[in-house]
């Protein structure tokens, strides 16, 4: 049995993951971790998430229940992120990283830890999400050089804090790799103003931030006579905390190392 401990527990996806925990079979929930100095510290991380109570009381520090957990399940900030994976290679434990909007540096810094803790990091940690991304990848792949635009409409809640989304950035990488282009050069993430024609092996990034959508991605692959669209809509979060569930019990099992939701689900895109 698997012991999660879940960062942020008092966020949407904290709660979200306090659920998907709950239901699983194989995992049980060790511990809750709420902002340092929240007035949350002290409650019932089952009444917080509307799961009635389960007898822990949520903390604010990692210290206070490292004897707890096996794995941590951190979706919180880029910052707040990288200090418990310092923590977690420190005092052996594993960890699952939902975290979006972190810079290249950031990104980078994760590789640093390849041989100190085994670490999953997913911008997103839904099994249809990844299953799209293998399909992107061989859409592109098969559609090639041959004259198809490709665009990346994603939106999300009005909430959400970075632009576009990781799971569009993510996108666009699979689909630039595939093509042999790289998103630094390829991407395009603003039109305005007098920008002139789309060049031909752009990758272009819309963004809509509206209501209480909980994401959606579409991809469109357009062609003079035709236009391929790739669409996934999650309607819960629930997908990405029983992905991210499925992680920790997966990563519980593995050496050191930095793996992705493909790993995780054997999907080897
Ligand atoms: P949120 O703002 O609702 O929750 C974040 C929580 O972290 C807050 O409750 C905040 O108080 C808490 N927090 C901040 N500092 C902390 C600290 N030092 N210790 C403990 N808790 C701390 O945000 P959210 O919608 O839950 O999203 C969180 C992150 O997860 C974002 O980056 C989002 O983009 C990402 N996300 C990823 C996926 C995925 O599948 N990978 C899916 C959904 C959201």
């Amino acid at each position: 049995m698997t012991r999660i401990a879940i960062v942020g527990v008092a966020g949407r996806m904290g709660r979200t993951l306090v659920n998907a925990v709950e239901q699983d079979a194989g995992a049980t929930l060790a511990a809750g971790i709420v902002a340092p100095g929240s007035s949350l510290a002290g409650a019932d991380i089952g009444e917080l998430a509307g799961v009635g109570k389960k007898g822990i009381a949520a903390v604010d520090s990692l210290a206070a229940c490292a004897a707890d957990f096996d794995v941590l399940i951190d979706f919180t900030t880029p910052q707040v992120t990288l200090a418990n994976l310092a923590f977690c290679a420190e005092h052996g434990k594993r960890i699952v990283i939902g975290t979006t909007g972190m810079s290249d540096a950031e990104i980078a810094t994760l590789d640093d830890y390849r041989d100190s803790v085994p670490l999953v990091f997913a911008p997103n940690m839904s099994v249809g999400v990844n299953l799209t991304l293998k399909l992107l990848e061989t859409a592109a792949r098969a559609l090639g050089d041959e004259g198809y635009d490709i665009e990346v409409i994603e939106s999300h809640h009005r909430h959400k804090v970075d632009a576009p989304s990781g799971t569009a950035l993510k996108m666009g990488d699979v689909m630039a790799d595939a093509l042999g282009r790289n998103l630094k050069e390829h991407g395009v993430f603003e039109r305005v103003g007098q920008c002139g024609p789309r060049s031909d092996k752009e990758i272009g990034f819309a963004t809509v931030r509206a209501g209480d959508i909980v994401g959606e991605h579409t991809v469109m692959f357009a062609t003079e006579g035709e236009r391929i669209e790739i669409t996934h809509k999650a309607s819960s979060r629930m997908t990405f905390a029983k992905g991210a569930t499925r992680a920790a019990r997966w990563v519980a099992e593995k050496d050191n190392g930095r793996y992705g939701m493909q790993d995780v689900l054997d999907l080897d895109a």
